[in-house]
């Protein structure tokens, strides 16, 4: 039936899972007992066509070799690493559902398997956006990081929720959707606590916000669509390229697709970079093959315009890369605080986001970025507590003053 009233439509849904509720709470879990678990073990031929197809390497027959003897403890490792592709139980062509079996040998830990996402919200509102907006744009919010994707590597959970704890703490705004919000709710710290329980859900800075599935991701390129339209009052309709440069000029925005399946997710991404949103991809988004990564090498690369006085000039490498890739979640983290600098921020802005790219630098790599001299626009932009330090890094390079422009790609938004 085709409900097209919101009301009810509302309604339905709301006593369609309170009657669910009841139901699942009693449901059998259907696991397999010992018995059919040996049993299925058993047949195990270890021919390995699991573990050539396993995209994490699980040495499934090993555990079936141990399951034949009673032991099933093991299968629990196995089910932490697991991304729950399914693809090991088309491959076994003796028929053993190794999925199922993996479940129910590691019986403890899938009937304790429970989460707690915050709701998937939608939409970011007006009101929301006039209040982070202009703080946003000058960069003392130090930038919106939103994750995403797939989430279909191993240790993902963990990883993403660490990332996004680095972010939450240093008063970003933090966004998730799809099953990256679901790996937020799954991890659990030593108190037993996701960051949902920790942190509040408000779009501000230092709020986890959860817009919902990953259809919703573009809530997260809405949102930064309307930081345009109603702080610099860029028409929305037909003016693609305005609005994207804006984005690119002056919104700390970076999306982070740990774990990549689809095609849909890579379009998704390739969307995101078209609007100037730099794109970071974990480990497994080597597959795409495509990435697009600027030339530092080649500042002429980053040329632009001064609107206000129509000169030519060489913007911020900032975002120096669109869609790139890190190797672990360390890498991760540092691209991210580098990719939030935008050549729009004012110099508070560019203090804070400054401060937190060396602090994590240090903190991951143990040493200070080798690029520092390319974000430092004047001596006003050097956090005061790093000074000497800074300043010392910069005497070893070519490192000159340079105005701060108001950038843009378009020449026609040149004001003179
Ligand atoms: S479901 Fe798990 S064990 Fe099977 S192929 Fe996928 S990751 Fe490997
Ligand atoms: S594909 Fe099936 S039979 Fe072959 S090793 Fe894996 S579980 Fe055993």
């Amino acid at each position: 039936m085709l409900i097209l009233d919101a009301v009810t439509a509302g309604h339905v849904a709301v006593q369609t899972a309170q009657r669910l509720s009841e139901t699942r709470k009693k449901r059998d879990t259907g696991l397999l007992s010992s018995k059919e678990i040996k049993e299925w073990a058993g047949k195990c031929t270890s021919c390995e066509a699991c573990l050539r197809t396993c995209p994490v390497d699980i040495h499934i027959s090993d555990f079936m070799k141990d399951a034949k003897e009673g032991n099933f403890a093991s299968f629990v490792d196995a089910k932490e690493l697991c991304v729950g592709c399914m693809r090991c139980d088309y491959a076994c062509e003796t028929g053993i559902p190794i999925t199922h079996v993996m479940d129910s040998a590691a019986r403890n830990y899938t009937e304790n398997y429970v989460g707690n996402v915050r709701m998937g919200r939608g939409p970011i509102t007006d009101v929301e956006i006039r209040n982070v907006g202009r703080p946003l744009v000058f960069g003392e919010i130090p930038g919106i990081v939103v994750f995403a994707g797939c989430s279909n590597v191993p240790n993902s959970e963990r990883e993403i929720a660490v990332m996004a704890e680095e972010f939450l703490k240093r008063n970003f705004i933090v966004v998730t959707t799809g099953c990256a919000a679901m790996s937020l709710g799954s991890y659990k710290d030593e108190e037993g606590k996701t960051l949902y329980d920790k942190y509040p859900g408000e779009f501000d800075a230092g709020g986890l916000t959860n817009l919902g599935s990953c259809v919703s991701n573009a809530h997260a390129l809405g949102a930064a669509i309307k930081v345009a339209h109603i702080f610099a009052k860029r028409p929305l309709r037909g003016n693609f390229e305005e609005v994207a440069d804006y984005i690119h000029n002056r919104v700390g925005v970076v999306a982070v697709v740990w774990g990549t399946y689809s095609q849909k997710a890579h379009a998704i991404c390739t969307g995101l970079a078209r609007w100037g949103i730099p794109v970071l991809y974990g480990p497994s988004g080597m597959g795409y093959t495509r990435l697009l990564v600027g030339r530092k090498d080649k500042p002429e690369t980053f040329k632009g315009f001064d609107a206000r006085s129509g000169d030519e000039v060489i913007l911020d490498m900032c975002p120096d890369e669109l869609i790139t890739i890190a190797e672990n979640m360390e890498e991760a983290i540092v691209k991210i605080a580098r990719n939030v600098m935008r050549p729009n921020d004012g110099a508070k802005g560019r203090v804070i986001k400054i401060s937190h790219y060396m602090d994590i630098h240090k903190k991951y790599f143990g040493t200070v970025p080798d690029d520092l001299h390319l974000y430092i626009r004047n001596e006003k932009d050097i956090p005061i507590t790093m000074k000497d330090e800074v300043m010392a890094i910069l005497e070893k390079t070519d490192w000159v003053e340079k105005a701060i422009p108001d950038p843009t790609m378009v020449e026609r938004l040149v004001r003179k």
